[in-house]
């Protein structure tokens, strides 16, 4: 569903070039619940922007669904992200001075559906993710792990064939993190989505399909599930951090 191929990033900073990667080259299938781990400053996020279309490589191409998003218009790229994907960060990224609803509804006022029945529609799918009793709560009214519970229902509420999510457990406690995984996971079997999640969290590997480490901005290794062992602490015969 998604391919890169070679995708490489230049950040110029006046005089200074920062190599964040270095030709990363990668197949992701349709179903597949993929996480990508490494050291803070390897590349992940500046990979999640590339792939979710958020920003353009400096070289390489990155395709989804069989669409070059390189060769797409402003307004063709738009709608790959409205409809396609659905994104969550670390940080929820919601709305404060709207209620959860309100910020879950947004993705589809924006793809042009009336505020009533996207309304509806969100909150349908905050029920899914178990927070049909929050509704008209903002989110300082709620706990970090509802927060972010709610991103998810936004990320899906236009039901995109993919989710990405960027660090989703960076702001939460050990617990709540694993139901945020478990969610994903969940969502994943549910809705058949495809999962891509950046992430320092080894909680995650459990529920991957596969996993990529990123070093220096180069695809290190990948290792398919059956390959890497979460609960003895190693990987591939490699022991964590
Ligand atoms: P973390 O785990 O801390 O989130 P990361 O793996 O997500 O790290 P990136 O944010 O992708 O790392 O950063 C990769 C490299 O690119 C780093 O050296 C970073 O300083 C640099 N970088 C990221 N964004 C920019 C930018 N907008 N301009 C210049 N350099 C950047
Ligand atoms: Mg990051």
């Amino acid at each position: 569903i998604i391919t890169t191929h070679d995708v490489t990033k230049v950040y110029q900073l006046g005089a200074e070039q920062v190599h964040a990667l270095r030709g990363i080259s990668l197949d992701v299938r349709r179903g597949e619940y993929l996480s990508i781990l490494g050291p803070s400053g390897s590349g992940k996020s500046t990979f999640f922007n590339m792939v979710g279309g958020l920003d353009r490589p400096s070289a390489g191409s990155v395709s989804v669904d069989g669409c070059n998003l390189q060769e797409l218009n402003q307004k063709q790229l738009a709608w790959i992200r409205c409809h396609k994907m659905g994104y969550i960060f670390q940080s929820f990224n919601l709305i404060q001075t709207m209620t959860a609803v309100e910020n879950v509804a947004l993705p589809r006022i924006f793809a042009g559906e009336s505020p009533a029945k996207a309304r509806a529609a969100a909150a349908e799918i905050l029920d899914l993710v178990g927070l049909g009793h929050r509704l008209t709560h903002l989110p300082a009214q709620v706990s970090g792990g509802q927060q972010q519970r709610i991103a998810i229902a936004r990320a899906l509420v236009n039901r995109p064939g993919i989710v990405l999510a960027d660090e989703p457990t960076g702001n939460l406690d050990l617990h709540t993190g694993e139901e945020i995984i478990q969610l994903l996971a969940d969502m994943k079997k549910q809705l058949g989505i495809t999962v891509i999640t950046a992430t320092h969290d080894m909680k995650m590997l459990s529920a991957s399909d596969t996993v990529v480490w990123i070093k220096d901005g180069r695809a290190d290794r990948i290792a398919r599930k059956g390959e890497f062992e979460v609960a003895i602490g190693t990987i591939d015969g490699k022991t964590l951090a």
